[in-house]
């Protein structure tokens, strides 16, 4: 089951959460999540080539707390590589990168971006980096531990 333990970046024990709510720019997709005080935990960065080429910049909710609040999400576009793990999720419409679903691991990395209100400055002073461009990953399919490094999926195990 979906729960906070097994996000890429945990949830401090017993943390209040609150909801967040975010979109795309062209508002066909708009969703709200649930989140400990957003800047009171790092966001996560990485290098690699779909991270770069998207902006992202993830924070991590399990995926029963992550709503549609417009659109569908048969609406939205997806894309996947290499392991198909993860799927990159944007607005067909104007292109927006709204983040990543997990369902392997029952989880959404939303990008920060598109958070509404977001200070990213005040966000990036407390990032957590992962060098996906040379990461080799073992992903678990147990819901074993998980490493940040999980959630990228792009070893190009097939
Ligand atoms: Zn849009």
């Amino acid at each position: 089951m979906a729960s906070s333990s097994s996000l890429p970046i945990q949830w401090p024990e017993g943390a209040p959460t609150f909801n967040y709510q975010g979109g795309c720019h062209c508002k066909k997709i708009r969703f709200q999540f649930e989140h400990p005080e957003i800047y009171s935990m790092p966001a996560l960065s990485c290098n690699c080539s779909m991270c770069a080429s998207r902006g992202y910049i993830f924070v991590y909710t399990p995926q029963d707390k992550f709503k549609l609040t417009q659109g569908s999400e048969d609406e939205i576009s997806q894309y996947t590589f290499a392991s198909h793990i993860v799927q990159h999720r944007f607005c067909p419409t104007c292109g927006t990168a709204i983040g990543v679903l997990v369902p392997s691991y029952g989880y959404v990395g939303i990008n920060a971006r598109t958070v509404d209100g977001i200070d990213l400055e005040r966000l990036q002073k407390n990032l957590t980096k992962v060098n996906g461009r040379e990461l080799t990953l073992s992903t678990t399919e147990d819901g074993g531990e998980l490493k940040p490094s999980v959630s990228w999926g792009n070893t190009g195990r097939q």
